[in-house]
Order: structure tokens, then sequence, then C-alpha cells
């Protein structure tokens, strides 16, 4: 494993106009199956988990296992903390062995939000690990439209700087109107101009901070292409690969009934993930960029 953080790593994607998937994952099957895909790939790659699967499988046994993995590969692989309120937490992460932690104090005033997400920097810093801080709501599927038509919970371009200077964060996801889980619509109604206002200001002069963009699920490949243009760097998809996980299981199981072999079931899992990270990875641009 060549040793990357996932600022480096994701300032080379800035540059270059593509983006770095980051893969949601709760087990160890999922884990070792987007690992193998981005390998195949030759893509630079994140592996997220959010917190429950983090609390439920202990932040150290996750981060063993990422690290048993990450250096037997030959691509940059970094584990991120993917949407962390609870600043205690954060820090048990950081310290567990995660290489990047998501502080999402963003349901706080902007002053609060900045002081949780600078007090994880500090922490994180002198650990060299990379810190995102977010602002701005990105909502559940079921706000999306009442959050896209409301301003005020989008990422203010104009407070985004100063968000970014003052909490020394590392990687930046401004709020613009994507949401968690599955779109309702073909069309979401998302924020293509904020987007780029914010990427002008925070890297129109050669890239400084990249920008994540959640909510990756269900979004048409036009759409993820645009936001990469747009600026984009780092693509966060987690409920894509939860359906792939549950429907796949459960047609096996529809189909295998009466055989009771586990293996053979994760290998079924295994193969289905592989697949659809292959997709993602082609359409983010990232493959044979590690
Ligand atoms: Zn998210």
């Amino acid at each position: 494993m060549t040793v990357v953080n996932a600022k480096e790593m994701l300032l080379e994607a800035t540059e270059g106009k593509y983006a770095v998937g980051a893969f949601n994952v709760t087990n160890l099957i999922q884990m070792e199956a987007v690992i193998a895909a981005a390998v195949n790939k030759k893509a630079p790659l994140i592996i997220q988990t959010s917190v429950s699967p983090s609390k439920f499988l202990n932040p150290s046994v996750l981060a063993a296992i990422y690290r048993t993995l990450a250096e037997a590969a030959p691509i940059p692989i970094c584990l991120h903390l993917d949407h962390c309120d609870d600043v205690d937490h954060c820090k048990t992460c950081a310290d567990a062995g995660y290489t990047s932690i998501m502080i999402d104090a963003s349901k706080h005033d902007f002053d609060e939000n900045i002081r949780q997400t600078r007090l994880i920097c500090d922490y994180c810093h002198l650990k060299a690990l990379t810190v995102e801080g977010e602002l701005g709501t990105v909502s559940g599927i079921e706000d999306q439209v009442r959050v896209a038509e409301d301003e005020a919970a989008l990422c203010d371009p104009g407070q985004a700087l100063e968000f970014i200077e003052r909490t020394g964060v590392d990687l930046f996801a401004p709020a613009i109107g994507t949401a968690h889980g599955v779109y309702k619509t073909k069309n979401p109604k998302l924020d293509f101009d904020r987007l780029r206002d914010i990427s002008e200001l925070v890297n129109g002069s050669g890239a400084r901070i990249p920008l994540v963009v959640h909510g990756g699920t269900g979004l048409q490949p036009d759409v993820v292409k645009k936001l990469i243009s747009l600026g984009g760097s780092k693509f966060n998809v987690s409920t894509d690969l939860k359906h792939v996980l549950i429907d796949t299981t459960y047609a096996y199981l529809c189909e295998h009934r009466r055989e009771y072999n586990p293996g053979k079931l994760d290998l079924a899992v295994r193969q289905a993930i592989m697949e659809r990270i292959g997709y993602w990875i082609d359409l983010l641009g990232s493959a044979g960029k590690a």
C-alpha cells in the first residue's frame, strides 16, 4: 500500500477532474470486495463506515481489517468515518486507526459547527489524519424537496471560505441539494451553480480543499459527471451498496433455499459488489489513477 492521506489523494483528483469513490461498508465481505474491485481497476479508494457499524463491530476491529487488506493492496486506500456528530466517537475512531474522520456538526449553528470541527481538526492533525467538515444540510431523501427549496439549508458560498479557514478542515462537504437514500424522482433538484461558485472560490486559483459530494446513490450518470466537472472529487456512495448486499442475499437464498453453505452466499455477494464498484469507478473516472 502506498500510504497517502485522503487530502493528497483527492487534490490529485480535483486537478485531474475525476472523483475518488468513497464507498460505505458494514462488514468484512463488503470491505474485501470493494478493495478487490478497486485493485482490478487500479483506482484510488476510500472505504467508509458510518457510525452504527463502527460501534457495532468496534472501530479497532474495522481498522485492523482495513490495515491488513490495505497493506496487501497495490493501491492507496483510506479508511474514513462518515457523518459522525459525536466528538468523542470521532476521537475514538482516530485513535483506533481510521485515517480520515468526518465530523458532521452541520446541525448546529455556524459558530458551533466551526468550534466542533476545529476541535477534531486539531486532534486529528496531530496524528496526520484528514478531517472532513460539512456546511449546510445534506438531507435524508424524505427531506430532499424541502431542503432543495429551502436555500437556508444549503451551503452559503460566502460562508464556505470562512468555515474552511477557521476550522482548518481538509475536505469540505457543501450541501448542494443531494440527499441520502434513493431519490424519488429521476431529476432531483441539485444546485449546480452553487457547487460551481464554491469550487471557484475555494479551488479557483489552484486546488486547495477537495470538495465532497454526498448522496451519490441514484444520480444519473450525466449528473454524476457534471458534479465532478464542477469540482466534486470525493463521491460518497452508500445506499446503492446496501441494496446490492440485501438484494443479492435475498435472490441467492430464494434460489438455494436448501443449501447451507455460507461461503457460497459470501461469494455471490462479493461478485455482485465487485461489479457495482466497477461501474462506479468507471463512472467517476478514477480507473487507472492509482
Ligand atoms: Zn453523507
